[in-house]
């Protein structure tokens, strides 16, 4: 018996003396000098790791405390940074009584300049969403990457089609030469999922780009291109969920890692996103709307799990410190818990004061989006850091505006009304205001493929107060190519592929309506992009009247009157109306068509035009 037990204590000797200690994650990957946290939480991740000391020798960065998780495969190592740090390698030990076993080399690099300064999105940028897989396919060479679990199948609407960041590369110059000044990218870190994958809302490795889309250094170099040539970028992330083939999910670090974790029935999100605020909500409401899974394939991670809530906070500002981006867009941000998502906005804008981060809340209530915005007084004492929202009830009161007829309570005056209820809002130019994205149906399909209702719309959004953005192929009237699925939603952007005869940036092979429509935006986006009076002026308007919308956006130099006509003959717009605006002013000029007007007379209009005119 003691024979056996010393030739095992021998075999495991040699097992820790001489085999490698397996190290599958360390992350974050490595870090920088000169943060304004001198706090790092690594997560450590390999085989029975839990068993070894770890010591830091010879470097002023200093172990504070390595905790113990309840899987013997993680560990979790808060650090101590200080400013006087200089960018380089230290080691971390891992020990065994007093034998070194392994060794973690680290690296923390040196900031780039300007960095913690970056600014931004703000109301002089027009935003260009893209959903990655279905742009352009700029390296066919990726479109299929050994070992992963879902291959290209293009014919499939639901299937992955091989775009890429490469692509987006490459039609950088175009973006900005119709006149965008950001991008916006559903996510790209890796979705090693089944199927489904395409859409990138699924992560399954938050510190890594799906190889279908790229590499890491493709990603960082992306945002580098863009912000030498003036464009900003931002990024996708969610907090909320991760993708259901994540490793975590077969080796959780705690059992309270994801809500629900390991249930036999999967509990779902009841999306009621009242409870979040509602002073009345039941308890199993509440608990149901934040900790359900949104999908059966994202699972609910517990950001008041601490080691949860650190890594992902960390996450995002490793990936600001890691590249360009000037913004993060958060999906679903009412669903994790609230408190978090302060800590969350505030860690960030400690890092980064001037950095954009706007928040996806789906509903119609301009009341509940505001609550969300960071300086929002709420009488439960919440208040983020947050500074955008995505402007939902604008959306949806766009598309009732195009769609419905005049009445006193459908058409235009939802426009109105709408932006009327901005005494919600701390601050209304910070929300991001759109015609559609990818989770609803285009634009030209909500107006019915109607060229003059699809410029109306295009003009309010270009006009209006806060920061547009546009889904990839608005600007050349792309529409639903069938239903409203998403797949249908998220179509291939004409000329985006291989041996394609279109090509849209050299415009080539575009319909007649195409043409006209990429002219007019390419006209519109790039007056924009000069105009204080558009970005911060004020805004003045006037309740609907005779079938039109009049609206003023001025400074104490310039003023834009903006009509929005949907009489269906010509109207005579009645100039007395608008004497208040007028100050004085004769002449004006319409940028969509080049007309000239008279301000001392009533104004002709063509019938559904939308006319921006610059007074003189
Ligand atoms: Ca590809």
């Amino acid at each position: 018996m003691k024979k056996h037990v010393l030739l095992i204590s021998f075999l495991l000797f040699a097992t820790v003396s001489f085999t490698q200690v397996k190290i599958n994650k360390v992350e974050p990957p490595y870090w920088w000098v000169g943060m304004n946290s001198t706090d790092l939480q690594l997560l450590i991740h390999g085989d029975n790791i839990s068993e070894y000391n770890l010591e830091i020798k010879n470097s002023q960065v200093k172990i504070k405390k390595v905790h113990q998780a309840e899987s013997a495969n993680y560990l979790f190592v808060d650090l101590t940074i200080p400013a006087s740090v200089l960018a380089g390698k230290f080691q971390i030990d891992f020990k065994k009584g007093q034998r070194t076993v392994y060794t973690i080399d680290y690296v923390l690099k040196e900031r780039r300049k300007g960095s913690a300064d970056r600014l931004g999105a703000t109301p002089a940028d027009v935003i260009y969403l893209i959903t990655p897989d279905r742009f352009v396919n700029g390296d066919p060479s990726n479109d299929e990457v050994a070992g992963m679990k879902e291959g290209l199948s293009r014919d499939e609407d639901f299937g992955r089609h091989g775009g890429d960041i490469q692509g987006i590369i490459d039609y950088l110059p175009y973006i900005k030469q119709t006149g965008f000044t950001s991008i916006w990218l559903n996510p790209v870190l890796e979705n090693d999922m089944p199927e489904w994958s395409y859409h990138g809302y699924a992560t399954t490795d938050y510190y890594n780009v799906d190889k279908r889309f790229g590499s890491n250094e493709e990603y960082i170099n992306l945002g580098k291109i863009a912000y030498e040539m003036g464009v900003g970028m931002i990024m996708d992330i969610i907090v909320n969920h991760c993708g259901l083939e994540h490793y975590w999910l077969t080796d959780p670090p705690f059992s309270d890692w994801v809500n629900y974790q390991g249930q036999e029935e999967n509990t779902f999100t009841n999306h009621r996103k009242y409870t979040v605020v509602d002073p009345y909500a039941s308890n199993i409401d509440r608990k149901e709307m934040t900790e359900g899974w949104f999908v059966g394939a994202m699972p609910d991670l517990n950001q008041r799990n601490p080691f949860m809530s650190t890594y992902l906070i960390q996450n995002s500002i490793w990936w600001i410190e890691a590249t360009h981006i000037t913004g993060i867009r958060q999906d679903t941000y009412s669903y994790p818990f609230k408190e978090f998502m302060t800590d969350w906005t505030c860690a960030i804008k400690n890092e980064y004061p001037n950095f954009y981060i706007v928040g996806e809340e789906w509903v119609d209530s301009p009341a509940l989006i505001s609550y969300w915005q960071e300086g929002k007084n709420n009488a439960d004492g919440n208040n983020s850091c947050l500074p955008g929202l995505m402007d939902f009830p604008l959306c949806f009161a766009l598309h009732n505006a195009m769609q419905k007829d005049e009445s006193w309570s459908d058409g235009l005056v939802k426009l109105y009304e709408s932006i009327a209820q901005d005494y919600s809002y701390p601050d209304p130019s910070q929300l991001v205001i759109f015609p559609d994205n990818h989770d609803m149906s285009r634009i030209y399909t909500q107006v019915g493929d109607d060229f003059a209702k699809y410029k109306m719309a295009i003009s309010y959004i270009l006009t209006m107060r806060g920061i547009p953005q546009l889904y990839y192929g608005t600007e050349i009237v792309m529409s639903n190519t069938g239903d409203d699925s998403h797949g249908n939603i998220r179509s291939d952007f004409p000329g985006g592929w291989p041996n394609e005869e279109v090509n849209i940036p050299k415009k080539v092979g575009l319909s007649d309506e195409q043409a006209k429509a990429l002219n007019f935006c390419e006209n519109l986006l790039n007056w924009r992009k000069q105009k204080d009076v558009i970005h911060n002026g004020k805004l003045t308007h006037f309740a609907p009247y005779k079938n039109m919308y009049v609206y003023f956006r001025h400074t104490e130099t310039e003023s834009v009157m903006i009509i929005l006509n949907k009489n269906k003959e010509k109207a005579s717009l009645e100039i007395e109306r608008y004497a208040e605006m007028l100050d004085g002013r004769s002449m004006g000029k319409d940028i969509n068509t080049g007309k000239v007007f008279k301000l001392n007379t009533n104004l002709e209009l063509d019938p559904m035009q939308a006319y921006i005119i610059e007074l003189r």
